[in-house]
């Protein structure tokens, strides 16, 4: 039976992961053992083979017992524990969320939707190095990966609303109290003036006492149009991936220009995009419909009407599910051969832990396991 270790499951990718394989039965066949750094010995989930207690997540000879690592612990971790456990000679399969890994030659960024034919080609080819990518990226490429798969894209631009869950636990949850801060006014000096209530909520926003140690501004009314560290040229290092990991996850040589402005905003788990593309040539809206919505069985096609947009295409429609729809097609005014869109997935689902789950599927039908 494989032995399949997961390290930074009670985290926020690695708790969602775990609920995923427990939907899909995909604890069963498996002999899992689950890793800790911060409670070594510690009760571990249902799951854990033969009811053992937690190992130890810094101990390499406890790692390189397993078969297949999944990390969502983070790329501090994968920094420390993965060169010293390769070195070690370890020549299991290791599948990681972080970034730390993606753009290594010597491993894959799994969207196996979008890239299944670049995943098998590296299992055959003996790579054992696989990492979940970008969340915004994935969700890009599951909602419109079929037009670069076609070649019908010359240039792109994403513009992004990004959810609180992408920075982690602890900022959904002070987005959450910022909100209870911000409508706290209003709730016991209710009026209905919409200037005084207005005046009210930005007091509290520009107020020292709002909780904001995660973010260090408020989120809550607010779009913070600055996400990681920034890079030469500009952009930001979240702006950096578009181009960079879209290259390597589709395998485009030369590769397609992406570019665009990304920003947070106070949403929970949903990231939207608006974008803008460059076709290489003028296709009908009609065939550019089918094309996407036969990519895959979870990106679907809305129609470009208000009823079917404001109900079907927004993050309080797509949360907790699979789901990538897709609308707002049409052509824009600066000619032809240039397509609106806008797309919403939800970024701990596909952006995060699904990938991460199908892979494990995609190495045991591999080996025969
Ligand atoms: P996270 O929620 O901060 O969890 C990471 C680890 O922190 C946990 O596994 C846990 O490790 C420890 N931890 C400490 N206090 C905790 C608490 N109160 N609750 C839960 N865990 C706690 O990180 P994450 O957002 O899952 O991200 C993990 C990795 O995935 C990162 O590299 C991130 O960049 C990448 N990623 C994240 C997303 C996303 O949507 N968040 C998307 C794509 C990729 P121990 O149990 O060992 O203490």
């Amino acid at each position: 039976m494989l032995r399949v270790g997961l390290i930074g499951w009670r985290g926020m990718v690695g708790s969602v992961l775990l609920e995923r394989m427990r939907e899909e039965g995909d604890f069963s066949g498996i002999e899992a053992i689950f890793f800790s750094t911060s409670n070594v010995g510690g009760a571990a989930p249902q799951e854990s083979a033969g009811g053992a207690a937690l190992q130890n997540a810094g101990d390499l000879k406890q790692l390189a017992g397993c078969d297949v690592l999944i990390s969502c612990q983070g790329g501090e971790y994968t920094t420390e524990v993965y060169g010293p456990l390769r070195q070690s000679g370890w020549r299991g399969y290791w599948i990681d969320a972080a970034s730390t890994l993606r753009m290594k030659d010597d491993a894959v960024i799994i969207l196996d939707p979008v890239n299944g034919s670049v995943i098998q080609q590296g299992l055959a080819k003996g790579i054992r190095t696989y990492a979940g990518g970008n969340c915004t990226v994935s969700l890009m490429l599951m909602g419109v990966g079929a037009l670069f798969q076609a070649g019908l894209v010359e240039w792109m631009t994403t513009m992004t609303y990004q959810a609180a869950s992408g920075a982690g636990a602890a900022k959904m949850l002070e987005l959450v109290s910022q909100m209870d801060c911000l409508v706290d006014p209003v709730r016991k000096t209710p009026s209905e003036n919409a200037l005084e209530v207005d005046r009210m909520t930005m007091q509290v926003q520009r107020s020292p006492s709002l909780p904001k140690q995660e973010f260090g501004v408020p989120l809550v009314g607010s779009v913070l149009p600055w996400i990681d560290r920034g890079m030469p040229g500009g952009q930001t290092r979240e702006e950096w991936k578009g181009m960079a990991e879209t290259t390597k996850i589709l395998g485009l040589d030369p590769p397609v220009p992406v570019d665009g402005i990304c920003v947070r905003v106070g949403t929970m788990r949903c990231h939207s995009q608006a974008l803008c593309i460059k076709l290489t040539k003028d296709v009908s809206l009609r065939d550019i419909e089918q094309m996407l919505d036969g990519a895959n069985q979870w990106t679907r096609v809305i129609p470009n009407d208000k009823q079917s947009t404001l109900h079907c295409l927004t993050p309080t429609a797509v949360s907790g599910t699979l789901n990538v729809p897709v609308g707002r097609l049409h052509k824009l005014n600066m000619g032809p051969e240039f397509l609106g869109a806008f797309t919403v997935g939800d970024q701990l689902l596909w952006g995060a832990a699904e990938p991460l789950r199908r892979m494990l599927r995609i190495l045991r039908s591999h080996l025969g396991k």
